[in-house]
């Protein structure tokens, strides 16, 4: 059985970022990837004419931990940013309207009365300022309580909290860890990426290669023993040791390595984050003045992510629709996604007659977590170091006390790595 320093179990950017810090600090690491690819999430689909689509929508956070872990690494990514494109639409009573957010907002959105205008305004100039400091117990929906009175201007400002998080649960989020989203997502910004997520998954890939990092694909970790230094992990067809362990996988893999008896309560009580998506590829644009469309009366987001950034060939069109999903929401077969067709008439009207590509995902996890108020918001996801059991860490955007979404995986891949190697300068100091 070979030795390793520590053993990564998961390929997509949380458990490669670990990987490759590990790798750089002088450790010996293995990598283990079920799947045949790498990147998990994360990445992203060529399809025929040179299309490029991720997996639902994806944007990066501009000042995240995401973008700052990666930076660190020296993975370089390049993009566009949508706020730059075309002013973006809301769906209201099944029409586009133009919205009074973005540069420019108190102009050019006919409809929109100045009470409105006034309370959109005033709610987004809280979140900006406090960016929910204090307010980490306390639901979403109370917070907006406190300050919308008037229908449409009180979904604008929920449809602004579900396109920042994801998160379609206002009775239960975290304000705090809503608000401090919507100020990074209004204030820091977001990239579409030229070339799609795959880039982030390669130059991570890149620079764990680079750094020793041994990856073993279509090796699904089966087994974990182990305690204190001494931890084996048993794959399809290997087995190795390792002085510590990294789960970089969702929370059930998680549970089946380490069992509900060694785990305790650690992993009780999450809610994912989930949406359903419809990603296209068209050989051409029929509004190609469109840009984002945001559902304000129904939790719907379409945006045209080619107008952003390098994803598909010229004249052609790469557009990501989704429908953010209540936690335990249930419909019927096909009806999310007929919902976003619906929208893409709206968006991009007579798109059925372009259509290259079309990849329906009803039920995608967006995030292992939400953050809840009942749980104080950020700090009460599970915690990279297991109390109880020495030697294995989690990693993961359901995991830490930083960021959400990618910014989550990839501070808590930091924070696994910090932890990894103090454990292993303290065993040499002792020694
Ligand atoms: C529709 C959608 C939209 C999103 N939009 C955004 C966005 O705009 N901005 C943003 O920041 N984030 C976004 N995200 C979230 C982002 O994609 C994830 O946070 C990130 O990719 C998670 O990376 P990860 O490595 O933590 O997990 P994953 O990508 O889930 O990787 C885990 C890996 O572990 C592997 N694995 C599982 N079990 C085993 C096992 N037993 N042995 C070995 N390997 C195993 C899996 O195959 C997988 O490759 C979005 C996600 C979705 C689905």
């Amino acid at each position: 059985m070979t030795h390793f320093d520590t053993i990564v179990m998961g390929g997509g950017i949380g458990g490669l970022a670990v990987a490759a810090m590990l790798g750089r600090a002088g450790q010996r690491v293995l990598l283990l990837e079920r799947a045949g690819v790498l990147g998990g999430r994360a990445d992203t689909t060529e399809v025929e004419g040179g299309y490029l689509l991720n997996l639902g929508g994806h944007a990066l956070y501009r000042t995240g931990h995401g973008a700052r872990v990666l930076g660190a690494l020296g993975v370089r990514v390049r993009g566009g940013r949508p706020s730059r494109g075309p002013r973006p639409q809301g769906l209201w009573q099944g029409e586009a309207v133009a919205l009074p957010v973005g540069a420019g907002a108190a102009f050019g959105a006919e409809g929109w009365s100045w009470g409105d205008r006034w309370e959109v305004g005033r709610g987004v100039a809280a979140a900006v300022a406090t960016g929910g400091r204090g307010q980490e117990g306390l639901p979403l929906a109370r917070w907006i309580d406190a300050r919308f009175e008037r229908p449409r201007a009180r979904a604008l400002f929920e449809a602004l909290a579900r396109v920042s998080t994801y998160a379609n649960a206002p009775e239960r989020s975290s304000a705090g860890a809503t608000l401090a989203q919507v100020r990074q997502a209004l204030v820091g910004d977001v990239l579409y990426l030229d070339g799609g997520w795959r880039t982030i998954v390669r130059g991570l890939e890149e620079a764990a290669r680079g750094a020793g990092v041994e990856i073993r694909l279509g090796a699904a970790a089966r087994r974990l023993e182990g305690e204190g230094r001494r931890w084996s992990v048993a794959w399809d067809e290997g087995e190795g040791s390792a002085e510590a362990a990294v789960l970089a996988g969702p929370p059930s893999m998680a549970r089946g390595l380490l069992g509900a008896g060694r785990l305790g309560a650690a992993l009780d009580g999450l809610v994912p984050i989930q949406a359903a998506c419809l990603d296209v590829a068209l050989d051409g644009l029929p509004r190609p003045e469109g840009g984002l469309l945001l559902g304000l009366d129904a939790p719907l987001y379409a945006s045209v992510h080619s107008g952003a950034a390098a994803l598909a060939p010229e004249g052609g069109g790469v557009i990501h629709a989704m429908k953010y999903l209540a936690p335990g929401e249930v419909t019927e077969p096909g009806a999310d996604i007929e919902a976003l067709e619906s929208l893409l008439d709206v968006a991009q009207p007579g798109w059925r007659g372009r259509v290259v590509h079309r990849r329906a995902l009803p039920r995608m996890t967006v995030a292992g977590a939400h953050a809840l108020a009942e749980r104080g918001g950020l700090a009460g996801r599970p915690s990279v170091e297991i109390e109880g059991i020495e030697g294995v860490f989690l990693v993961g955007d359901w995991v830490g006390d930083r960021g959400m979404l990618a910014d989550a995986s990839l501070a808590s891949a930091e924070r696994a790595a910090e932890a990894i190697l103090a454990r292993s300068r303290a065993v040499c100091r002792v020694a």
